[in-house]
């Protein structure tokens, strides 16, 4: 008999699963989060928090890049009146900020691959111009003299991703969404589909689960979700940047209160240590933001950190069920953050029975091929 039933559970407290437990919440559902805390990394803490469709795709992965550009730029849109919602009923902070991007080049073949991007950008409707180093150093003045020409993406954002999670717990708090904290080992199957097992030794049963689980929660088939670990540093900077700066090797994120988010590297593979931050890797992201804004290069460090992305074989997130009929919110990858609003209305829409706002086949779990969606293979 299981110990507890639940009407939703969501497994799963990163910025994926407690955005959809706030819509599902709002909506008048039933619902509990059960995250397993430190016990297993996450991603969204180690999140810089931009919300930058206008520098991603997914193309290098032959994946559905079209649709992970409008997913993007959707919840782009989204996040204006969801950070504003979201502060005044928390009274929490979350450091919103939309005045754009800028990513830079320093010789013509990065020049070409930026302003390539940027027709990509407008075609999908996107805002994206081409701007010189004068006219980047006009918007802003720290870049270095080297800079010889930047993407001027007006319209992309960010947030602090910590914040975000600090205002979401409270929000749920007041929705009175359940929080269960303790790990889940695995998932029934067949007749046991709506029951699963946590280390703590309870069995806990649900009519709706939903795995939104992250990078390395060993309830999704090796290989489907994998890690890409991001390491990072934020150092003190007063006033340096008032904007995101993506430089060659390094992005720049400006946050309250003089820090300085400067990230990250990307690593994957079998013989990766998940939870070290490496000295090598933080001095070149150091070098690098001292190459693009040279007043940082004796900027004191405040801290440094590493988290897993949840990473797929496209690049592009899974939202859809599996084929015991449990809902899957994973995979979102170098973009969960921007992502969280979009993906919520859509997966609040499917679980509810609803038809989604927009089409979610493009990230059907389906489309990897038959057979590839059966619980407890590691992952
Ligand atoms: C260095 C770095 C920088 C990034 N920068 C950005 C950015 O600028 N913009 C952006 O949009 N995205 C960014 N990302 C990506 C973003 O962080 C992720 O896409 C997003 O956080 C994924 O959220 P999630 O909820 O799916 O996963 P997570 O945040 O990992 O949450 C998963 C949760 O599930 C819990 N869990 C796992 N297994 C179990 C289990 N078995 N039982 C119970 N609970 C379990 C974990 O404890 C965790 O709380 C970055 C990521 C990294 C690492």
């Amino acid at each position: 008999m299981p110990t507890r039933v639940f009407d939703i559970a969501i497994i799963g407290g990163g910025v994926i699963g407690l955005t959809l437990a706030r819509e599902l919440g709002a909506r008048g559902a039933k619902v509990a989060v059960i995250d397993a805390g430190d016990a297993v990394p996450q991603a969204t803490p180690a999140a810089a928090g931009m919300l930058a469709p206008s520098f991603e795709n997914c193309e290098e992965f032959g994946g559905p890049s079209e649709a992970l550009y409008r997913l993007g730029s959707r919840s782009l849109e989204l996040w204006k009146s969801y950070a504003a919602a979201l502060e005044e009923e928390t009274g929490i902070f979350i450091d919103y900020r939309n005045d754009g991007a800028l990513g830079l080049s320093y010789r013509d073949a990065q020049t070409q691959d930026l302003a390539e991007q940027a027709v990509r950008v407008k075609k999908l409707g996107g805002a994206a111009e081409m701007i010189s180093g004068a006219e980047a150093r006009a918007l802003e003045p720290a870049l270095s003299k080297e800079v010889a020409a930047a993407l001027y993406a007006p319209e992309d954002a960010q947030v602090d991703p910590r914040r975000v999670m600090a205002a979401l717990t409270v929000s749920l708090n007041a929705l009175d969404v359940e929080m269960v904290r303790t790990r889940v080992l695995s998932l029934g199957e067949g007749d046991a589909a709506r029951q699963f097992a946590s280390a703590d030794g309870d069995v806990f049963a649900a009519e709706k689960i939903v795995v939104a689980a992250g990078a390395v929660s060993g309830l999704t088939p090796r290989g489907l979700v994998y890690p890409v670990k991001g390491e990072a540093t934020a150092v003190a900077a007063e006033v340096v940047l008032t904007r995101v700066v993506r430089a060659p090797g390094a992005y720049l994120c400006p946050k309250a209160e003089g820090r300085l988010v400067i990230g990250a590297t990307e690593e994957l593979g079998p013989l990766i240590d998940h939870h070290s931050v490496s000295d090598a890797a933080i001095a070149g992201l150091r070098a690098n933001a001292g190459r693009a804004v040279p007043a940082l290069e004796t900027a004191k460090e405040l801290e440094r950190w590493t988290g897993l992305r949840p990473g797929t074989p496209d690049g592009a997130p899974i939202m859809g069920r599996d084929k015991e009929g449990r809902f899957l919110a994973l995979g979102h990858y170098r973009n969960g953050v921007l992502h969280a609003p979009a993906a919520a209305e859509a997966m609040a829409a499917l679980i509810l029975g609803e038809t989604p706002p927009f089409d979610l086949a493009p990230f059907d779990p389906r489309r990897f091929g038959p057979g590839r969606f059966s619980p407890g293979q590691g992952g």
